[in-house]
């Protein structure tokens, strides 16, 4: 899953960049309002975690200006604003959580959790699929209660199937959760995980959907 994290303070963003890879996402950084405008209008990630004070846009902006243009990326706001006011303002224009600091890394990675089962509609911790239980918080699978060893890579394109079954994923896509904007993609990174993916779960379990992309039937 791929965040967006607009923060402008150096040792805060560090951390929360090395907690939420820790815990598997692709996670790019901006530290401008402004700039982070820019980069949403071309290409939304999975989640959006937002500082309020920031220079160029304010966070408040940021979140306005999103919500203006009918986007429904999942928001949560990371900041030092902590009166109930703020709070009331920052879920009133949209945010979908509001987390004050300081925070526990392991409180951050567990409400988006959240936000992303809301966004796919389920109330279950764990998701299920024929035989196979992916839970987001451990990082493991089970298969028939075997558990499966995956890489972090091929666990995150795994996700990201078994979030929108029955949804054709493109490689491109796929290749945008894996890597964030600095990183070179290896070419083929995606059909090679498919690849080792089909050997461990079975064949069926992900199809190739001509000029489409790859699938998790529903
Ligand atoms: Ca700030």
């Amino acid at each position: 899953m791929r965040v967006l994290l607009v923060e402008d303070d150096e040792l805060l963003g560090s951390a929360v960049v090395d907690g939420l890879t820790q815990a598997g996402y692709t996670v790019d950084w901006l530290r401008d309002g402004g700039q982070a405008l820019r980069a949403l209008s071309n290409d939304e990630p999975d989640l959006l975690v937002l500082d309020l004070g920031l220079p160029g846009r304010d966070g408040m902006q940021v979140l306005r200006d999103l919500r203006a243009r009918s986007s429904g990326l999942p928001v949560l706001v990371l900041t030092a604003r902590d009166t109930v006011e703020d709070r009331i303002a920052g879920l009133d224009a949209g945010a979908d959580d509001y987390l004050v600091k300081p925070f526990d890394l392991g409180e951050l990675t567990a409400r988006l959790r959240a936000i992303a089962r809301r966004r796919g509609g389920r109330a279950t911790p764990v998701i299920e699929h024929d035989g196979l239980v992916f839970d987001p918080a451990a990082r493991s699978v089970t298969l028939d209660g075997e558990s499966i060893a995956l890489s972090s890579r091929a666990l995150a394109i795994l996700e990201a199937l078994l979030e929108r079954p029955g949804i054709p994923l493109s490689r491109e896509r796929l290749e945008q959760i894996l890597y964030g904007w600095g990183e070179g993609v290896e070419s083929n990174a995606v059909e090679v995980h498919i690849h080792h993916l089909r050997k461990k779960l079975g064949k069926e379990r992900i199809r190739t959907i001509r000029g489409l992309g790859y699938m998790i039937p529903k």
